[in-house]
């Protein structure tokens, strides 16, 4: 039997831009709270043109970047995942790949569990679901069930959930909460 590969999303799975969010937010006059700071939850609660310039912060500014942390049990989950000799790629859709890699190497993951040959950015979620065919991805991890629908292609669709936003989606996938919660699926 082939092994399971695996595929991962960055932004709310690996790092957590949680507290970027909310400061970004605050500055441009708004409270909001880390569930709603959530990608998906985040569009229901500020006006676009104020998601959109908050989105361009977060993303496009390196020095908001190295400020923010992993997701909790990231480091440790992925030394897990190497330890078993599982092939584990990042497909991301952010824009400016190099400020991706520089918060990656902040955080001590580039080039030791991500690199070129591994990690992969791309425009759409559709293109997500593509990436993720050519890599024959058995399961992906991503925090947005807007992108997770758009995944057909992937046998088994994982929902990291960390502020139990999502409890009443219907799309065939399988909630998780934490790290921990989703190596006890895959391990
Ligand atoms: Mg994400």
């Amino acid at each position: 039997m082939s092994r399971l590969v695996l595929g991962l999303d960055m932004d709310g799975v690996i790092l957590d831009n949680t507290v970027s969010k909310i400061r970004v937010a605050r500055d441009l006059g708004f409270n909001i709270s880390p569930n709603e700071a959530q990608s998906d939850v985040i569009e229901g609660v500020l006006p676009k043109e104020v998601i959109d310039v908050l989105r361009e912060r977060i993303y496009g500014d390196t020095a908001l970047n190295l400020v923010s942390p992993l997701v909790k049990g990231a480091q440790q989950g992925l030394a897990k995942i190497r330890s078993l000799g599982l092939e584990c790629f990042l497909i991301s859709r952010r824009r400016n790949p190099a400020i991706a890699r520089a918060a990656l190497i902040k955080n001590r993951l580039w080039p030791d569990y991500f690199n070129e040959a591994n990690s992969f950015f791309v425009e759409h979620a559709e293109d997500k679901n593509i990436k993720a065919k050519e890599l024959n991805i058995g399961a992906y991890l991503d925090d947005q069930p807007s992108v997770l629908e758009k995944l057909n292609d992937v046998p088994n669709r994982f929902l990291m959930d960390r502020f139990d936003n999502f409890g009443g989606l219907t799309f065939d996938h399988i909630r998780v909460n934490s790290w921990d919660n989703f190596l006890s699926h895959i391990l």
